[in-house]
């Protein structure tokens, strides 16, 4: 199953090309070129295994120049062992008559990025040595603060890969800060930029097609690669848990094999949502993807609009990793939309680019509403849930999961829609204290994030994930700034030029 790129079909990869250059050369992303198909009886198989068999078995099909062997490898090391706290790794959890949390934080950084970069760094080294040239992959990540904790933690010793991560500087909680800065390893480097993370994608993605730049690394034998959602190897590992759900809910007799479900997520480079999407082209029984955004409901407006427009103002809110405002992967979906007609796409990115904006034709849009639907949420509301969920159920919640429940309320109650429902919970509660204490009430003034991490733990009687607890000895390594003119420079320093 080859791959194509988003902006030049003529552009092919296999699946370890597409991985180890994350981007491919003319800006554009890639796709595969067809989906393997979930047919019934395939589902009922997937039903009988648990997860890490079902990942190998869908995966197999995505990383088509891999050896069973070498699938098998990649999978076992990433969800295999202690590394995820729960046995089931994505384990559902019940709220009321038809709803479900799909639980994605229970890997090493709490956040549901380990999924996925857990994985990454396995499929990456794997596809290095298929390539067989014996460079250093360079791997740049700009980060709103999940990605990049989780990111150094799988890329952490990695032999023959060096990680650069860049996070902006007020865009991110201490407790991400934290987690980033202290990271251990010898090839990893963290860079706070000043700006917000659309700024460090935007210098990033510069980096990567500098052209001066590209040339010195390829005289020193190394070469960038890309740990964000826009590499493949990002995405292909989030489809397996939508589909290990709805095989869990058959499993576990809450629906009957066949059954439609709606999937909602909290959405913000479109990564997650996409994967889902995928899942529901390959024939998982998806009725709605739901986009749950916070104040900054700029995918809202284009699921209702066709209008996507980044001209507006830029809100820091309690849900950090959805403050943003250019979704990269939503590149893949209009490419799909469109019939892949990458000259269009390649079109409405570069007026994004240009404009901050683009408008998609009627038609593309009606294709967009019969799949998607768009809401967002309040930065109240997100508070008002958190509280809700845990006097209703004693369930605790983070703050981008309370914005996804807010929003499948919302959209049940505007449309009558009662279909069982998938929500995606994308974080620990503890990984953002502040924010959710203070939904149920609790005081936070003058407390630091442990403090505050460990006061929760009293009011909620949900202990705190152990790698958050000892976080708080650990040593800081990393104290770099950079301006956003001078990322050149913190590459230079990670590169100890
Ligand atoms: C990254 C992240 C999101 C957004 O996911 P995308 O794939 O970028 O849409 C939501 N919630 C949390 C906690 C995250 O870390």
């Amino acid at each position: 199953m080859p791959y194509q790129s988003t902006r030049n079909v003529l552009q092919k990869a296999t699946a370890s090309q597409a991985i180890l250059q994350g981007l491919s050369p003319e800006g554009g992303l890639f796709v595969p070129e067809s989906l393997p198909a979930l047919t019934k009886e395939r589902l009922e198989k997937l039903v009988e295994m648990d997860y890490i068999r079902r990942a190998q078995d869908l995966l197999g099909d995505f990383l088509e120049d891999f050896t069973a062997e070498e699938v098998a490898a990649c999978v076992n090391g990433a969800y295999g062992g202690e590394k995820f706290a729960n046995a089931k790794i994505a384990p559902l959890s019940k709220l009321g008559e038809n709803t479900y949390l799909l639980e994605l934080w229970h890997g090493p950084t709490c956040a549901f990025k380990d999924m996925a970069l857990q994985m990454l760094p396995r499929t990456m080294a794997t596809s290095a040595k298929k390539s067989g040239k014996g460079e250093e992959i360079i791997i740049l990540v700009a980060t709103s603060g999940d990605t990049g904790k989780a990111a150094l933690e799988g890329f952490c010793d990695v032999p023959g890969i060096r990680i650069l991560v860049f996070y902006p500087e007020e865009g991110v909680s201490p407790l991400q800060k934290k987690q980033m800065a202290t990271q251990e390893g010898e090839n990893v480097f963290v860079a706070a930029i000043e700006g917000n993370f659309d700024d460090a994608q935007s210098g990033v993605k510069k980096l990567f097609t500098d052209e001066t730049v590209l040339s010195q690394l390829k005289e020193q034998g190394r070469v960038f690669s890309s740990a964000n959602s826009i590499n493949w190897g990002r995405l292909m590992p989030q489809i397996v848990y939508y589909v290990s759900a709805y095989c869990d809910l058959v499993k576990d007799e809450e629906i009957a094999l066949g059954d439609t479900v709606n999937v909602r997520v909290p959405t913000g480079n479109f990564g997650n949502i996409l994967a889902a999407y995928y899942a529901k082209e390959m024939g998982l029984p998806i009725g709605k993807l739901i986009c749950a955004s916070n104040r900054n409901n700029v995918l809202a407006d284009f699921m209702e609009s066709g209008t996507y427009d980044r001209n507006r103002p830029f809100f820091a809110t309690t849900s950090p990793s959805m403050d943003i405002l250019i979704s990269s992967n939503l590149e893949r979906l209009l490419f799909h939309l469109m019939d892949e007609d990458d000259k269009a796409v390649a079109g409405l990115m570069e007026s994004l680019k240009k404009d901050g904006r683009y408008t998609v034709s009627e038609e593309i849009l009606s294709r967009l509403q019969k799949d998607f639907a768009g809401g967002c949420c309040s930065e109240e509301d997100c508070a008002a849930t958190i509280k809700d969920l845990f006097d209703r159920y004693g369930y605790l919640c983070d703050t981008h999961t309370a914005v996804a429940v807010k929003v499948c309320e919302e959209y049940r109650r505007k449309t009558g829609d009662e279909t069982r429902t998938v929500i995606a919970s994308t974080a620990s509660p503890f990984k953002f204290p502040h924010a959710v204490l203070s939904a149920l009430g609790g005081e936070v003034k003058g407390l630091d994030e442990f403090a505050v991490a460990e006061k929760l733990e009293q009011v909620s009687g949900c202990e705190m994930p152990r790698q958050l607890r000892e976080l708080k000895e650990k040593q800081v390594r990393f104290t770099d700034v950079f301006s956003r003119e001078n990322m050149l420079d913190a590459l230079k320093k990670a590169l100890n030029d």
